[in-house]
Formats: structure tokens, C-alpha cells, sequence
């Protein structure tokens, strides 16, 4: 099957109305609304590296956007739109029936269009994923901000995906399967949060990003970690170990003045918020358990060790 045929059977849908021209040119034109600045960022799933190989091929659709939505919300940014580089070993239709259900679903979910991308042949199944979103001029939520004092705080329930992993099928499968990337959450914390990151590669790493990036040091509660059930059934150490190191949660971590957690906390929110620790002057990531000092190394997800 030519890759033009796959393109029009699989991919090919009416985009929004702020689409000037979707699939089908050499490129897409996208008209920016006034005054917002473009927000992008590219994510890529390897079969095997980032998702188990025997994967749905739903799932891996939904995962490929929502990772890369992730990262949008992180910044504050309004999702707006995709594109989908997908190198196949074979063209397996039942597959790509799978795949490109997964991704519209994400991609509806959010109001998101598919306006381009790339369709090749290689050994390995390769998803890229390019996603653009706006944002109001110089509102940008970045990495650096955080300010001594300011609360850290996480949404929704951390180490999920990594247990879901290691247990594949329970549950919480589900959570490493199809992340729910924290648009409406991250557009909200706009004005309020200092500096912010999504947890991709296990708390303690990526908020390790967040005090390097501000020149800040932090203390976390150990007690205070928003953990599923099944995980509290575990040792401590190991249940901490699926928190602060455990990837693929897609949840977001912030910092916020209690002030401006004050006035977040009047505002509706889609998922539930914990602080589980502050900023201090004092560089490092030091834990607290119990209200005492507990020393723990923890190491995220690398990718190239
Ligand atoms: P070109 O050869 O000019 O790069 P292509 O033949 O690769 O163009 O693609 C034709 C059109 O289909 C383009 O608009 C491109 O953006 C789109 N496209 C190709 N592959 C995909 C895909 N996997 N998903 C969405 N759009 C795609
Ligand atoms: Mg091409």
C-alpha cells in the first residue's frame, strides 16, 4: 500500500476551522491568534524502549499525543495542534486501525488537530510526535522561577505508570497505557505558578530540573506523597522508590506561593493537588519523614545509561 493511501485512509481528517490548510500540502499553514507566542516541543516512542512491544496499538496512539501535550501543559500552553512522523516496519492494518483511533481520541479529548507529518518505512516502529499550543506573551510557565518558600506541589497520584509496569495487568496499567496529560490544569496555574515541569522521568529527577534551573535547593515529605493504594501495600522504600524515581506519570510538579496557592485552591479544579514539600535557600533535595531529616538517593530514568 502506497504511503499515500495510508495517509488519506488513517490520517486524513477535517481539521478546525483555525486550520488553514491541514493534510495534503507540502506543509500546514496555522494562522496564530493575536498577541500569543507559539509553544512547541517533539516527542518520539520507540516500540520496546518507551512502551512494552506487545503494547495496544490504541494506547500507543494515545500515549504518542498525550506525552507531547504533557509537555505543553507544563509550560501553561493551550494545546493546538500535531504532527506525525511514523516510520512502520509493515503496513499492518488492524494496527494502524488501532493506532489512529488511539491518537484521534487524545486528540478530540483536547481539541487538537493532525495537520501533517511523515510516513516512512524502517525496522524499528518510530513514533514522533510534534505538537504546537499558544500561550498569552510572556506567560510562559518555565522551569525557572521557583522562589525560597514557595510550596512544591504535584497533581494527581505519582508512581502509577512505573507500578503499572512492573505489574502488568493490574490496574494501574492503565496509567502507564493512557496518561492523561494535565491541559486544563496547566493553562489555570498561568499567573500563579513560579515555575513548573511535567513528570516524565520520576519526580525527584524532574524536579531535580526545576531546582537547578531556579538555583534553589528543596524539602520533601516523605508522608505526603500522593500514592495509589496498591502502592501503600508495599514496603516504604519501595513504594517511595516508585514515586520519586518511577517514570511515565505525566502528572504536573509546580511551585507556587502559599499565597497563590491561597487563591488557586477558590478555582475548580479536574484533578486533585498535594504539596508535598517547599523551596529553601539551601541547594539540594533534601526528605523529611515524620517531620525528621530521611536521607534517600534516588535516580530518575536515563536514557542513555
Ligand atoms: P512531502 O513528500 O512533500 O514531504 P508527503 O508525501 O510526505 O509530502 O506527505 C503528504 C501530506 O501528508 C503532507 O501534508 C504531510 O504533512 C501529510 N502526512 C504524511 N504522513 C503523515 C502522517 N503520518 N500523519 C499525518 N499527516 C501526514
Ligand atoms: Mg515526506
Amino acid at each position: 500500500m502506497a504511503e499515500f493511501s495510508i495517509i488519506e485512509r488513517y490520517f486524513k481528517r477535517t481539521s478546525k476551522s483555525d486550520v488553514s490548510l491541514g493534510i495534503g500540502d507540502d506543509s500546514a499553514i496555522v494562522t496564530p491568534p493575536p498577541s500569543q507566542q507559539l509553544v512547541i516541543c517533539a516527542d518520539t516512542l520507540v516500540a520496546g524502549r518507551h512502551f512494552p512491544l506487545d503494547t495496544a496499538a490504541h494506547a500507543i496512539g494515545w500515549k504518542s499525543v498525550a506525552v507531547n501535550l504533557s509537555d505543553l501543559a507544563a509550560m501553561g500552553a493551550k494545546p493546538h495542534s500535531i504532527l506525525l512522523a511514523l516510520s512502520l516496519p509493515t503496513v499492518d492494518h488492524d494496527w494502524l486501525a488501532g493506532f489512529s483511533q488511539g491518537l484521534f481520541d487524545c486528540c478530540d479529548q483536547f481539541g487538537v488537530s493532525l495537520i501533517g507529518g511523515d510516513t516512512t518505512q524502517s525496522a524499528q516502529l518510530t513514533i514522533s510526535v510534534t505538537a504546537l499550543g499558544w500561550i498569552e506573551q510572556g506567560q510562559a510557565i518555565t522551569r525557572a522561577g521557583a522562589q525560597i518558600g514557595d510550596y512544591i506541589c504535584v497533581s494527581g497520584q505519582i508512581g502509577d505508570a512505573a507500578f503499572g509496569l512492573q505489574h502488568l495487568g493490574h490496574t494501574l496499567q492503565q496509567r502507564l497505557d493512557y496518561p492523561t496529560p494535565r491541559c486544563h490544569l496547566g493553562q489555570q496555574l498561568k499567573g500563579l505558578a513560579s515555575s513548573m515541569i511535567d513528570i516524565s522521568d520520576g519526580l525527584a529527577q524532574d524536579l531535580g530540573h526545576i531546582l537547578k534551573a531556579s538555583d534553589v535547593g528543596a524539602k520533601l515529605q516523605l508522608d505526603q506523597l500522593p500514592i495509589d493504594a496498591s502502592l501503600k501495600q508495599l514496603d516504604l522504600q519501595q513504594a517511595w522508590h516508585y514515586a520519586l524515581a518511577g517514570g511515565d506519570d505525566y502528572e504536573l510538579c509546580f511551585t507556587i506561593s502559599p499565597q497563590n496557592f491561597k487563591e488557586l485552591s477558590r478555582q475548580q479544579l479536574d484533578v486533585p493537588l498535594t504539596i508535598i514539600g517547599e523551596i529553601t535557600q539551601q541547594t539540594g533535595l533534601l526528605f523529611e519523614y515524620m517531620g525528621k531529616a530521611h536521607p534517600l538517593h534516588v535516580h530518575g530514568y536515563q536514557h542513555f545509561a
